[in-house]
């Protein structure tokens, strides 16, 4: 088995892979010195755990007035999200992803909302929320006071506007980086496992059995061939280019559009120390479901910083670290020309969207800053790069976006890729488990199979959001903030 690409998606996978049989030979590919730095990196994302606790476009407001808001996609993502817990807590249980308390913490989560019609909505969606199990702890409050305690610096030096807020204490900040990187060290140490790292995947073609990977280390620049049974794509921004080499039916007409991130920093520890949540406002009407902004405390590279954004901008480069300014221009062929053009004239209010972003100045980007934060200082915020989500666009789409993050596999089994880039890292495992169940079907068949991976994912052939399974999950959840040790921290602490 070989996988491209050293990032949380392949790391999920080959790990999940090797609990399930392990007398697997699995090798991976990683082109970047080290591994997970792309998006994966906890500067290049959110570090969001995604469970539909606070993210608005997870809960779009509803098309009729009076409608109860619908929350199907918060269930749905919650669900997903469970899974991830349930693996990583089975990670560290085995000693696969140690010091849990390095990766993950509790965070609170919380959306925040300014005007009449925003709280009133936020109110219609709490009240939609708490009626399922997965969202019980949540509240909501309009009063400043309330607002104030929970994080000080959205009311501060905020004028007469209506503003509301709804928070859970369980939230999740995941450095998605470094649970990657221990788990590939675990994998990389197995029987008949190897990680290597600067060595390049720059082509793949059928063989009789599997596929035939050109493979060209850095340090040597001298191209090899590999062959593998069965070959991973989990490349991020690398993933497109690669998949069109297979010659595969999905990947016929199949364009790719860059969009690079950007968040604001601070790093004053006076002002950061008075900031723990992860609060996040409506997207913007025309956004698509680029998601809305968001003010993160974070713990990168041993220090609390705050992230506020992400911001769109322009680029050309597929991968920030081996990525280059040919990357766009060359990946335009004939066949995913109209995929492209037909593309932009459906999106004309995304593109529109997305070319303000890109035009925007430092003071604008502020301005932003200042709607969520009143009383900022524009001397303890810089500008620092995000990770570059490329969008896939699919022929068979005519024209709409869609979002997600898609698996896509060879009609044999023998290939699987992933396409898009969110919701992403925080359902990871739920990303392995149906390449899994699409590729190594019978391995699931077995006994063996079915009791290993039930140990890893207990929830995998469960609806855990039907309210009859409740009880269950609220006790295994328990289980896994222990093995986590996930605990709600003091707001200040
Ligand atoms: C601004 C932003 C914010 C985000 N916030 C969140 C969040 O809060 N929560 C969340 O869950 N998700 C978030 N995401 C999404 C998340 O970061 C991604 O879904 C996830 O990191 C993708 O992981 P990956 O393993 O697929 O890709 P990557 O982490 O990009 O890894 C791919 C690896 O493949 C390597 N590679 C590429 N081409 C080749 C090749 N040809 N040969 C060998 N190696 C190759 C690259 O060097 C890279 O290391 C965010 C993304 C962005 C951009």
């Amino acid at each position: 088995m070989i996988l491209i690409g050293g990032g949380i998606m392949s790391a999920h996978l080959g790990v999940m892979l090797k609990r399930l049989d392990p007398s697997l030979s699995i090798d991976l590919y990683e082109a970047a010195p080290e591994l997970a730095r792309e998006s994966s990196d906890g500067w290049n994302n959110a570090g969001t755990g995604h469970a539909g606790l606070c993210e608005l476009n997870y809960t779009p407001p509803p098309t009729v007035t009076g409608e109860p808001v619908d929350v199907s996609k918060a269930i749905e993502i919650f669900t997903r999200f469970e899974q991830s817990r349930q693996f990583w807590s089975y990670a560290v249980a085995h000693g696969l992803a140690p010091r849990p308390a390095e990766w993950i913490r509790t965070v609170p989560h919380l959306s925040f909302a300014r005007g009449a019609a925003p709280t009133a909505f936020l109110r219609a969606r709490h009240a939609a929320l708490v009626a399922h199990p997965f969202f019980r702890d949540m509240e909501f409050t309009s009063e400043r006071d309330a607002i104030r305690r929970w994080a000080p610096l959205l009311v501060e030096g905020r004028t007469a506007e209506p503003i509301a807020a709804t928070k859970i204490a369980a939230g999740t900040d995941v450095n998605f980086g470094e649970l990657s990187r221990r788990l590939l060290t675990w994998l990389g140490a197995q029987d008949d496992c190897q990680v290597f790292t600067g060595h390049r995947v720059t082509h793949l073609t059928r063989a009789a059995t599997g596929w035939d990977l050109t493979v060209r280390p850095t340090a040597s620049g001298d191209s090899h061939s590999v062959r593998a049974r069965f070959v991973f794509i989990g490349a991020g921004g690398g993933t497109i280019p690669l998949l069109r080499a297979t010659g595969l039916p999905v990947a016929q007409g199949l364009g790719a559009f860059p969009i690079a991130g950007q968040w604001l920093v601070c790093e004053n520890p006076a002002i950061v120390s008075r900031h723990f949540a992860k609060a996040y406002g409506p997207p913007p009407p025309d956004s698509g479901a680029l998601g809305g902004p968001h003010l993160d405390v974070r713990h990168l590279q041993g220090k609390r910083v705050l992230l506020f954004g992400p911001f769109a901008t322009w680029t050309t480069k597929f991968l920030h670290g081996i990525g280059r300014g040919t990357d766009l221009p060359y990946s335009i062929r004939p066949d995913n020309l109209p995929t492209l053009l037909r593309t932009g004239r459906h999106n004309a209010i995304l593109v529109r969207f997305l070319v303000q972003q890109a035009l925007q100045s430092m003071d604008s980007r502020l301005r932003a800053l200042r709607d969520f934060y009143p009383g900022m200082q524009a001397a303890d915020w810089r500008l620092v790069d995000a990770g570059i989500r490329v969008q896939p666009l699919k022929k068979a789409d005519a024209g709409r976006l869609t979002f997600g993050t898609e698996v896509v596999t060879a009609p044999d089994g023998s290939l699987a890729a992933l396409l898009g880039a969110s919701p992403g890292a925080s359902v990871s495992a739920n990303i392995a488990l149906q390449v899994v169940q699409t590729c190594f079907p019978d391995t699931l068949g077995s006994a063996d199979g079915y009791a290993r991976m039930k140990a890893m994912l207990p929830s995998f052939d469960v609806d855990l959001g039907h309210s009859s399974n409740a009880s269950a999950y609220a006790r295994r959840s328990a289980e896994i903030d222990d093995l986590l040790q996930l605990r709600p921290t003091l707001a200040f602490a």
